[in-house]
């Protein structure tokens, strides 16, 4: 195996730590949080306490300055537990990072802080019923008006398959304040639980990801403060394109981790399970079967390090991001059904992480941007003509 490079003793040391705080906080009450649809709101308090909230957000806003190498860390921890209700990474790498970036003085002070603390559970909805890959034709709409109260938008319409929307108390809502401008009329706006006219609605039932609350959201006339603006007004779109590659590369890192996962867990088992009087570990096809998935398996790890690497030097662009997505989601999912088949019926019963890994893996391709779409992203890279 290819030794990685890419972590300190700092950030091993925080491995096993945030792995200690896995085995205590999360494992022993993941199965139940399935069961009851998210996970409870205390997991994201403890968090907090423990500084593994906003790690890579500057010191003055709460967190640890630190490099994003410990949140990796995180995430392949998350990923390697089986742990698919936890909404850490969302909430530390996507929702912060935006604030961190487009956000003012006064919004940095406000917000992260007390995401640090896991106070407050972040969100960011893109996704309409009507508008998912395509994201031009959000109809949210976030009109500027002006009454005794001041400046604030007026903010209309509706998200859904929302990550942490049902425990969210601020969303960044993507939404159209010059609906004629298409692309160029989208801004962010910072959304709090709370502001009237503001609604969660249900919790999905979900194929996988059992214990992660995604949500249906509703606008209906929220009145939202023009100081919520988050960026410059009607560059919305932008700032989603100019923060892509970050966010696809962490469906890719948590795919290669869990896929390495799966070999694990299926080794363990293969070695101990005995069919006509031999471990199946001992049948050829399973020797080789194995071979194959940990060569693809090594290989997909040398790619996503290495685009890891390039993300820390500011030089990784969004088709090669697009690669790391799509490939190794893909790869995630072939290996855990490769695998599943090696645990023969065990690997389709529910206390068995493989099968779960089968369920949550398939989202993957699905979120993020589809693979479809990290396809059309890289053939336009390579400059082939589109529609
Ligand atoms: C569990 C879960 C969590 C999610 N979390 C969030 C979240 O936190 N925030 C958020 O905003 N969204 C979230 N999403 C939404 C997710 O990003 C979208 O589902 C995804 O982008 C696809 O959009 P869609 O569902 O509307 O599918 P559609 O866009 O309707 O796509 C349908 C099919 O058409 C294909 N297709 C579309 N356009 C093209 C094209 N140009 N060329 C070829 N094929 C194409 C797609 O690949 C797909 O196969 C989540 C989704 C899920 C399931």
């Amino acid at each position: 195996m290819i030794e990685r490079t890419l972590f300190s003793p700092e950030h091993e040391a925080f491995r096993d730590s945030f792995r200690r705080f896995c085995d205590k906080e999360i494992a022993p009450f993941h199965a139940d949080w399935e069961e009851q649809g998210y996970v409870d709101r205390e997991v994201w308090r403890k968090a907090g306490a423990n500084g593994f909230l906003c790690m890579t957000m500057p010191e003055q806003y709460g967190g640890a300055g630190a490099d994003r190498l410990y949140s990796v860390v995180q995430m392949e921890e998350l990923a390697r537990g089986g742990y698919s209700g936890i909404g850490y990474g969302l909430h530390n790498e996507i929702v912060a990072p935006y604030i961190e970036h487009y956000g003012t003085e006064a919004q940095k002070q406000k917000y992260l802080p007390a995401m640090a603390r896991g106070d407050m559970i972040g969100a960011i909805a893109m996704s309409e019923p009507a508008a998912g890959s395509d994201l031009q034709g959000v109809k949210s709409t976030a009109l500027l008006k002006h009454d005794e109260t001041g400046d604030h938008y007026l903010l209309n319409g509706s998200k859904t398959f929302i990550t942490n929307g049902w425990h969210a108390d601020l969303v960044i809502v993507v939404a159209k304040t010059d609906p004629a401008a298409g692309a160029k009329g989208t801004s962010l706006l910072l959304v709090e639980r709370g502001m009237p006219g503001f609604e969660t609605g249900k919790r999905l039932k979900k194929v996988g990801l059992k214990a992660q609350d995604t949500a249906e959201l509703f606008f209906n006339d929220v009145k939202v403060p023009a100081a919520n603006l988050l960026g410059p007004l009607n560059r919305g779109f932008v700032s989603l394109m100019e923060q892509l590659p970050w966010e696809r590369m962490q469906i890719a890192i948590g795919a290669a981790a869990k896929s390495q996962a799966a070999i694990d867990w299926t080794m363990a088992y293969v070695k101990d399970r005995k069919v006509f009087g031999q471990a199946v570990a001992q049948y050829q096809n399973t020797r080789f079967k194995l071979a194959e998935l940990q060569t693809q398996v090594q290989i997909a790890q040398v790619f996503v390090d290495k685009c890891i690497a390039l993300l820390l030097e500011d030089k990784l662009d969004t088709a090669t991001a697009s690669m790391a997505k799509y490939w190794v989601s893909d790869l995630e999912n072939k290996v855990i059904d490769e695998c599943v088949q090696l645990f023969g019926g065990y690997g389709y019963m529910w206390e068995y992480p493989i099968a779960r890994a089968f369920v949550d893996a398939r989202v993957q391709r699905i979120y993020g941007g589809t693979n479809e779409i990290m396809k059309e992203v890289i053939a336009r890279a390579m400059g082939l003509p589109g529609r």
